[in-house]
């Protein structure tokens, strides 16, 4: 689903620096992958990169079979637009917008009827135990609540890769667990996932491990979600 060989990446300010050293990393259908390291190891900058939100300089990044390089705008979008969803930290709902129209969104994109949209929006709001709020703005919502509304967002294309950025980054523990329980149920679905984290908890919740150390991988290891103790902290 996801192949990246040798791919480096600098950005180039009043000091360069050289962030992805390297990577080589093998994501299939249907894994549940986590990627932690420090903060500033280039967790982002990577998972930027596989979003097609940012480009690399040298190697070779393919997603679902397709060499992703020097795309069009309109290409990369309508790529993403198809193939990825995606969650952040910081939620990135718009204010303005209730919970019904944040998630349908990302429909706006593709054609399809108003009526339709929302009605889809209305499914993805249900199955995440959220009918009630549709109507509510974000900021009437708690962090857990705004965290299920991104993952309706996320999920209301249909892609086949979610990509998540700290997804658990502003929620306390046990709102944390609940949404990796949600993340976990997704990814039982059928759908790849990938978690960038620096909260051992949360990787421990996820079936592969990847450690990211200054813009090296420096270990890949399999992981059973199953085997910890889901009442033991997660942050
Ligand atoms: P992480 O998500 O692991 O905390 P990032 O990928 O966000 O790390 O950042 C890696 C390094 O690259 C950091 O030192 C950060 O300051 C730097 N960096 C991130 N984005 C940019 C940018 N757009 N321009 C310049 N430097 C950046
Ligand atoms: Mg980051």
């Amino acid at each position: 689903m996801i192949r990246l060989k040798n791919i480096n990446k600098t950005y180039f300010g009043a000091q360069p620096l050289h962030v992805l050293k390297g990577i080589d990393l093998e994501v299939n259908e249907g894994e549940m992958v986590s990627i932690m390291g420090a903060s500033g190891s280039g967790k982002s900058t990577l998972l930027n990169i596989l979003g097609i939100l940012d480009s690399y300089d040298t190697g070779d990044y393919h997603l679902a079979g397709q060499l992703v390089k020097d795309l069009s705008e309109n290409k990369a979008a309508e790529f993403r637009n198809r193939m990825i969803g995606f969650i952040f930290q910081s939620f990135n709902l718009i204010p303005f917008k209730t919970a019904m129209e944040n998630v349908a969104l990302p429909l706006y994109y593709q054609s399809m009827t108003r009526r339709k949209r929302n009605m889809l929006a209305m499914e993805y709001l249900e199955r995440f135990g959220l009918k009630e709020w549709a109507d509510h703005y974000p900021n009437e919502l708690s962090g857990g609540q705004k965290q299920r509304v991104s993952v309706a967002r996320a999920l209301v294309t249909q892609p086949k890769i979610i990509l998540a950025d700290e997804p658990t980054g502003a929620l306390d523990s046990k709102t944390s667990a609940e949404v990796m329980q949600i993340l976990r149920e997704v990814n039982d679905s059928g759908i790849t996932m990938l978690i960038v984290t620096h909260e051992k908890g949360i990787a421990q919740r996820t079936k592969k491990i990847i450690r990211l150390c200054d813009g090296i991988i420096k270990s890949v290891e399999a992981n059973d979600p199953n085997a910890i103790d889901l009442q033991s902290d997660i942050k």
